[in-house]
């Protein structure tokens, strides 16, 4: 029996890949392994542009993302202190990226494609801890078992072994804040509008999903490490007197489901692939949220290896060296200069305020045209 191709890492860019091989028809024979005990997703919330949601309807699940999710309106960028910078208009920004973005719930966005691939193929409490080319395929090292496989492609997330076995030594460093992520239910009918909003170096944006919920994150200069006995009381100590909603929002929460990360800087790989074997998603760019776009170039990550592997794009002609080469020829320049933009949005946000006035001044029509570029219909390369 022909050796199964091994997905390491059953996230958004691993459950998206064996979704994208599902659809594209006449899949291989695949199996994807999870260090976790079971799927699902933390984190609350993703928002997805349009680039990301061609990637999906490329895997045929755009409109199911679509309906799971919800479409964002009209929104605003402002302050601590209450002022106005932005206001964005959801016509204009869907008429410059080509549709309008969508927040889902992330554990939403992880069954739908999951419900896409081969019943059985996902192992779960299975690390990939390294592999060895040999054979003229590929050993994947795990604390039990090895598996071997005709290649391999690590998703495996923005800590993957996989990536730091083909860059030893990755550089990372601590960026200065960690960021919290969280769902709240403010009970009302009457809407809540996305806002984003700046100060003191730190940040807290909200993100409706649907008639009364909403999703927020939120930055704020601290060392790394640090965990408050209940984070959402050093939350809301941290961004009082800031303008409404965020106390309510912060009060609507459920403690349950709030999450802490400390942002890291990890470099590129300076090299995505070895052979068979190659690295997509975080694994292969991991970046600043600030731009929240690290879940969309990894699903456009997955619908390109997917189309790729399938041999109907570019030279690949179904071998996975080929396609991997093809696979990295094609996507790293432009998920490195996602890398560079998330990094320069980061920055931006964590200036002082008269900065902040500053960006005001950039035109929408400006700010929208850089955007399109790396994040609209036309940035996912069809
Ligand atoms: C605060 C915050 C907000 C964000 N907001 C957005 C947003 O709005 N929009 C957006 O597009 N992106 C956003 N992102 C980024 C996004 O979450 C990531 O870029 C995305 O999850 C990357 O997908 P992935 O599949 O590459 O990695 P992951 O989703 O991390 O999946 C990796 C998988 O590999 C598994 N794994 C790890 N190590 C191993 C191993 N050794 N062996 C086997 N399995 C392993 C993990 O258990 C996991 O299931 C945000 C990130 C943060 C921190």
């Amino acid at each position: 029996m022909r050796p199964p191709l091994v997905i390491a890492g059953a996230g958004i860019a691993g459950l998206a890949l064996a979704a994208g091989l599902e659809h594209a028809g006449d899949a291989p024979p695949y199996v994807l392994l999870d260090e976790r005990p079971a799927l699902g997703s933390t984190g609350g919330a993703i928002t997805l542009w349009p680039n990301a949601l061609a990637a999906l309807d490329a895997i045929g699940v755009g409109d199911d993302v679509r309906r799971a999710g919800h479409a964002l309106g009209a929104g605003s960028v402002r302050t601590h202190d209450g002022r106005l910078l932005r206001s964005l208009d959801l016509a204009r920004s869907a008429a410059a990226l080509g549709g309008p973005l969508v927040a889902v719930r992330r554990g939403e966005l992880v069954e739908i494609l999951h419900a896409r691939v081969r019943p059985g193929t996902v192992r779960l409490g299975v690390a990939a801890r390294g592999y060895r080319v040999e054979h003229g395929g590929v050993t994947v090292l795990t604390d039990t078992d090895p598996v071997i496989g005709v290649a391999l492609v690590g998703a495996d997330g923005y800590r993957s072994e996989i990536a730091r076995a083909l860059h030893p030594q990755l550089p990372e460093r601590y960026v200065g804040f960690p960021a919290w992520r969280g769902l709240a239910d403010l009970g009302t009918r009457d809407g809540i509008e996305g806002v984003q909003i700046w100060g003191r170096g730190r940040e807290l944006g909200i993100v409706p999903l649907g008639a009364h919920a909403c999703y927020w994150f939120a930055t704020a200069r601290e060392p790394a490490g640090g965990a408050a006995d209940d984070e959402l009381d050093h939350l809301r100590a941290a961004f009082a007197g800031w303008p409404d909603p965020v106390d309510r929002v912060l009060a609507a929460t459920d403690p349950a489901v709030v999450t802490r990360n400390d942002v890291m800087d990890r470099a590129v790989p300076r090299r995505w692939t070895d052979g068979p074997v190659v690295v997509i998603g975080d694994a292969a760019h991991a970046m600043r949220p600030h731009l929240g776009q690290g879940g969309c170039q990894a699903l456009v990550d997955a619908a390109v290896l997917a189309r790729l592997l399938h041999g109907t794009g570019s030279s690949a002609a179904g071998s996975p060296l080929a396609a991997f080469g093809a696979f990295e020829a094609l996507r790293r320049r432009p998920a490195e200069r996602v890398v560079r933009m998330s990094r320069a949005a980061s920055r931006a946000v964590g200036a002082p305020t008269p900065v902040h006035r500053l960006s005001a001044l950039v035109p929408d029509r400006l700010m929208l045209r850089s955007l399109a570029r790396v994040a609209g219909t036309a940035a996912f390369p069809s």
